[in-house]
């Protein structure tokens, strides 16, 4: 476990001390070298945007399978890792915004939506101690949106903004606005608003602790060594699709 100190790489060495099927061979933290992870059969990152790279490229180096839950992989990053992988066909990494069940559900039933409303945002708040904005589950919840709005055909959102203070209606990917609030008191949370003429929809989940990420992690974990090459998100363990 590489980030075994922090607020969910702990949680997670907890849930794999209690699996009957796992064994914790090193938790390491940011001061630590890396050479007891070759022990291990796969490393799980919850580290930093700034240190997940190199931590990627010696672990594929190394031939170790990898499970990701650090935030930051936009498209450059997704090819920088299949480079890495290049090299080292028989290595699986899984990289995932949002481990947490719920949350993929969320995403899925967001892209579902989409395609019948005329306005969709995205509204996620978390801790105040999360250095990155927005989320990667809010980034990856508006591509998938606008992908679905894409494929049904759909033009830009009815927005008749013409002025206002920089920042008043958040950050856009891919065309869908999307609104970060930082609060003490929250873990992670995410809305998605739709809306059409005479009705709005709203789904949203809360993870209320960060115990939601383990089965994700755990399942993952396990599956990562029969899935070679780079796989984005936990969809296709939950089999859908
Ligand atoms: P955190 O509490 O700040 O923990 C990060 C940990 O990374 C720290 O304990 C730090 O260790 C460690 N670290 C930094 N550099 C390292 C290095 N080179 N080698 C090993 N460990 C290193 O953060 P968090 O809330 O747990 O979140 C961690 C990451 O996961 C963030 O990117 C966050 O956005 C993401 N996240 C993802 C999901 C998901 O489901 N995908 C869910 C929640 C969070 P020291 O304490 O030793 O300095």
């Amino acid at each position: 476990m590489l980030g075994a100190r922090g607020r969910v790489g702990s949680e997670i060495c907890r849930a794999v001390e209690r699996a009957d099927d796992l064994k914790l061979v090193a938790g390491l933290g940011s001061d630590d070298a890396l050479d007891s992870l070759a022990l291990a059969d796969v490393v799980v990152d919850f580290t930093t945007p700034e240190v997940v790279m190199d931590n990627l490229r010696w672990c594929i180096g190394r031939g170790l399978h990898c499970v990701v839950g650090t935030t930051g992989f936009d498209t450059a990053r997704l090819d920088e890792v299949r480079a890495m992988l290049a090299d080292a066909p028989s290595v699986g990494v899984l990289i995932a915004p949002n481990f947490a069940v719920g949350a993929v559900l969320m995403m899925r039933f967001a892209a579902v939506a989409a395609p019948f409303y005329e306005s969709v945002e995205i509204v996620e708040l978390h801790h105040p101690d999360k250095t990155d904005a927005p989320s990667g589950t809010a980034r990856r919840t508006a591509e998938l949106v606008a992908e679905a709005r894409a494929a049904a055909g759909f033009d830009a959102m009815p927005d008749a903004t013409s002025s206002g203070l920089d920042g008043a209606r958040g950050a856009e990917v891919d065309g869908v606005h999307i609104h970060s609030v930082r609060a003490r008191g929250l873990v992670a949370h995410q809305e998605v608003l739709l809306g059409g003429p005479g009705e709005t929809l709203t789904i949203r989940h809360d993870s209320t602790d960060r115990a939601s990420f383990n089965p994700g992690v755990l399942l993952a974990i396990h599956a990562v060594s029969s899935l070679p090459g780079l796989t984005v998100g936990l969809e296709p363990l939950l089999k859908l699709g």
